[in-house]
């Protein structure tokens, strides 16, 4: 309802085309410039957001012939890196209706742009694929497998983990074209993550699900639908945006499209945009579970940025703190992209990758959150 009347004001306040072009530019504009990530996942000109009201606004009778020639009137006229915030949209088959008269060639535009980066990248000595090197020109990373209570609330920002060791964590998968080969690359090196998945997707792709648990790595829970769980003050007036109780389901559900999908759950938990309320944090505790923040932000979620920018700040941030909790998000083609090169990085530099996991296996099952 929020969302709805908010996308009344926004369209309906001027001529439609004027604002769908201004949002969009707003959007690029935004994102670049956005400090962190949690500022950006908050505005209101997030793609998603933009793309979920424009769903509606079609649902509840505006015009889709009339939408689908602005919008991609719009996106026709955008230089590629702020088309590339909106890749996730553009290939969510959700949008078809509304992207019907560009999409196969925005889907172009960018698969070229992403082959001439790759190739730019790889000209440079830097991996993509494993495949494309000898084996032996790269140690394998090792991998510590550490044990932990898991049980106690605890809240993780750097994990406390020795001098360079580091925890890599993947949100909002599992997603159909970039998470598997996020996990090619990880095996490739021995290694293994933290996946925090969100339970609607998990109901959609339970195969893929599957697969990244059988693989060894630890999936924890990401909500049922990614709202924000925090208060009006610190999720904004403008996004989705859920209260106390709406976000124990949330948590609850999501935990529970697990278990029932693999047939346990780790007993972790990662808030969406990172906010979290002291009451939702005493819930987690209460009901044995670890919250996980991150100390190191690769920033792989600002659009309007090469492969190798991406690699860089996650580079200079490692080089800076020397350990600590890397976030990504198994939503981008580009993270899946230079992963290789980043696992490679962390070998030649001596680190350690740690996978955290419960210390004892039952709580993973028998969870005071589950119902069985
Ligand atoms: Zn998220």
């Amino acid at each position: 309802l929020v969302l709805w009347s908010l996308g009344w004001s926004f369209f309906s306040s001027c001529s439609p085309s004027f604002q769908i072009d201004k949002t969009l530019k707003e959007a690029v504009r935004e994102n670049r410039e956005a400090p962190d990530y949690k500022t950006w996942s908050l505005s209101e000109h997030h793609p998603e957001r933009v793309f979920e009201l424009l769903r509606e606004q079609v649902k509840a009778g505006r015009d889709a012939h009339a939408l689908s020639v602005e919008l991609c009137q719009s996106f026709q006229a955008m230089p590629i890196g702020g088309l590339l915030l909106f890749e996730t949209q553009i290939f969510d088959e959700e949008n078809e209706e509304v992207l019907r008269f560009c999409i196969q060639s925005l889907k172009t535009k960018i698969q070229a742009y992403y082959d001439n980066n790759r190739a730019e990248f790889e000209a440079q000595g830097l991996k993509t694929m494993k495949e494309s090197y000898s084996q032996n020109e790269d140690k394998r990373l090792p991998l510590k497998v550490i044990k932990r209570d898991l049980s106690q609330g605890n809240r993780y920002v750097d994990g406390d983990l020795p001098h360079k060791h580091v925890a890599l964590t993947f949100d909002d998968g599992p997603n159909i074209h970039f998470t598997q080969m996020i996990t090619k690359s990880l095996e490739d090196y021995g290694v293994r993550g933290h996946f925090f998945m969100i339970g609607r997707l998990v109901r959609q792709y339970p195969q893929l699900t599957k697969l990244v648990v059988g693989s060894g790595h630890v999936v924890g829970s990401h909500t049922y639908t990614h709202p924000c769980l925090g208060s009006k003050a610190q999720c904004g007036s403008k996004i989705r945006r859920v209260d106390y109780q709406k976000a124990v389901e949330e948590i609850k559900s999501s935990h529970q499209m697990i278990f029932d999908t693999v047939g346990f759950v780790d007993p972790i938990f990662r808030f969406p945009y990172g906010v979290s309320t002291p009451e939702l944090q005493q819930f987690l505790k209460r009901n044995e579970i670890t919250e996980f923040f991150w100390n190191l932000d690769s920033q792989d979620w600002k659009a309007h940025q090469s492969h190798l920018a991406v690699l860089n700040r996650t580079k200079s941030l490692l080089d800076r703190h020397q350990k600590g909790i890397l976030l990504f998000h198994d939503i981008h083609r580009r993270t899946a992209e230079i992963l290789p090169e980043l696992l490679s990085y962390l070998a030649r530099h001596d680190y350690t990758v740690v996978l955290i996991t419960p210390e004892d296996d039952r709580t993973r099952i028998n969870h005071p959150l589950l119902k069985k």
